[in-house]
């Protein structure tokens, strides 16, 4: 006899345990299933270990700024696998904090690979469980492309194995993942070569910070190869070899990182057994409610191959369950406006629209504010790493629609600015905010 509940989250990362706890704070009789660690993708091999390493190759730099402070160092050797070791210690007591949380909420779950027998029957090691509701929650893996040698390569999880570092690497790809990894691994000492297939990187980014990106890693020694599209990968011995789709040849490296992007896990899921509608990419179709094509089935987080990052996913299941069990009738994630960080050196942080996509929508109506700077901590040292903020503005009243930043800080600086665009603010609310000096952030409100 199948288990009943009112709920069934099926994933347990940022989205099915955010949106399961909140339906049980309601009252709801609730089941998480997750077929590995509690915490998904953030927690285990995404977020958290990659903003442990960003912090990581930010000390290496900062050892290195630290002679033109007055500080007489030995520049210090750095130990891979302890960092690893003291990281994934970290991560089990999150997984624990995971796991009291669902406790203490009285939500239940059970370990498992989850498959839909129909829309409101999961079947888990030959167990079923049944609920009206069901919350389809489970993410998505890191795409390896169809080329030859491609198995030699690795993805953002195999790069989180790593117990030692690589010293020659290529990562493939020109995305958050490619630029992050390739950042943590040039600052930590290893000689790095990204491959982007078209002429420029962070594409759907401000032409302002895909430049930006580009500097940063340049700066960082880190090689930036445009219009490389990925051929086939060799493998001799320990080495690999890269060929781009223009012949050239690529190599030797000791490893290979494929940063290509994301898919969804729906194909073992039995979605189109359950007729759940997914689109030709695997994701599953949902309305701004988050609801499926089949009454009582939902789905959250990456699997809806909307904005792939932690708080979307927590938030969404959270608004979701607020709406199913909380009464909060009309209640959903807008999905506009949503800031977000590039963990580079420096890091990059962007909110709004583009100065593109703002003159496509707005034509002359759209004012631009730019500013090009080096920021004061760079002031004694002698390499410099400048910054880049622009503020895209429309309309008589100058409304404030996209704001970005590249330079030190910009990750903490975003959030705050994230709050005046999300409420409308005008570059004259702005303009009338007293500056905090000296920091690079009040560059954003004394732009002319
Ligand atoms: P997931 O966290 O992937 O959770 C899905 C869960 O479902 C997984 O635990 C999986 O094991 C489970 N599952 C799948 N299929 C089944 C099944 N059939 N049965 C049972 N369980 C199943 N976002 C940010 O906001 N900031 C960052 O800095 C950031 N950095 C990232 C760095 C990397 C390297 C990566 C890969 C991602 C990063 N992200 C970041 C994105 C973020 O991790 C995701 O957007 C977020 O984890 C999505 O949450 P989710 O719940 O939708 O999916
Ligand atoms: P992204 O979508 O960010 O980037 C992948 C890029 O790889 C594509 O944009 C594309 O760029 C390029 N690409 C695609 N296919 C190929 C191919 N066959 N050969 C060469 N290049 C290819 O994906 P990521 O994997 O980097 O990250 C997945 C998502 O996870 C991100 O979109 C983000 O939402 C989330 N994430 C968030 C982070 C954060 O918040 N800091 C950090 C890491 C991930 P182009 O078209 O220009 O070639």
């Amino acid at each position: 006899m199948a288990e009943n509940y009112d709920l069934i989250a099926i994933g347990g990362g940022s989205a099915g345990v955010a949106a399961a706890r909140r339906a049980a704070q309601y009252g709801a009789k609730v089941l998480v299933i997750e077929r590995g660690a509690m915490g998904g993708t953030c927690v285990n091999v995404g977020c958290v270990p990659k903003k442990v390493m960003w912090h990581a190759a930010e000390l290496a730099q900062a050892f290195r700024d630290a002679t033109d402070y007055g500080f007489v160092v030995t520049q210090p050797a750095h130990d891979w696998a302890r960092l690893v070791e003291r990281r994934e210690n970290y991560i089990r007591r999150l997984n624990g904090i995971y796991e009291h949380n669902l406790e203490k909420e009285s939500v239940k779950w059970v370990t498992g690979v989850a498959r839909l027998v129909d829309a409101h029957t999961v079947e888990v090691d030959g167990k079923e469980y049944e609920a009206p509701h069901i919350y389809i929650a489970t993410g998505g893996e890191p795409v390896i492309p169809d080329l030859p040698g491609a198995e030699h390569g690795i993805s953002s999880d195999g790069f989180f194995a790593c117990t030692e570092r690589p010293q020659r690497v290529a990562v493939v790809g020109s995305g958050y993942i490619a630029i992050e990894l390739a950042g943590v691994l040039g600052s930590l000492g290893s000689d790095v070569q990204l491959f982007a297939r078209y002429d420029s990187i962070l594409r759907s980014m401000d032409e302002m910070i895909q430049s930006a990106a580009i500097e940063g890693l340049e700066q960082h020694g880190i090689g930036v190869n445009l219009d490389s599209i990925p051929a086939s990968v060799s493998r001799d011995g320990g080495e690999l070899t890269l060929e781009t789709a223009n012949g050239k040849q690529h190599g030797p490296f000791d490893e290979l990182i494929w940063a290509v992007g994301r898919q969804p896990l729906t194909a073992e899921l039995g979605v189109a057994e359950a007729g759940i509608e997914v689109d030709d990419r695997g994701y599953v179709v949902v309305n701004k409610f988050q609801e499926s094509n089949v009454e009582g089935v939902y789905a959250i987080g990456d699997v809806t191959g909307q904005l792939e990052l932690t708080p979307v996913a927590i938030d969404a299941g959270r608004r979701l369950s607020d709406r199913v069990f909380g009464g909060m009738e009309g209640r959903y994630l807008d999905y506009e406006n949503i800031p977000t960080v590039v963990f580079s050196h420096p890091p990059i942080g962007t909110v709004g629209l583009t100065e593109a996509q703002a003159r496509e929508k707005y034509s002359d109506a759209v004012k631009v504010y730019t500013s090009d700077f080096v920021p004061l901590y760079y002031g004694v040292l002698d390499e410099k790493v400048r910054a880049h903020m622009k503020l895209v503005c429309v309309g008589e009243d100058e409304k404030v629609i996209g704001c970005h930043i590249a330079g030190q800080g910009s990750d903490e600086i975003l959030q705050g600015f994230a709050v005046a665009v999300k409420m409308g603010a005008r570059k004259q609310d702005l303009d009338d905010t007293v500056s905090i000096h000296p920091t690079s952030a009040e560059e954003l409100v004394t732009m002319r």
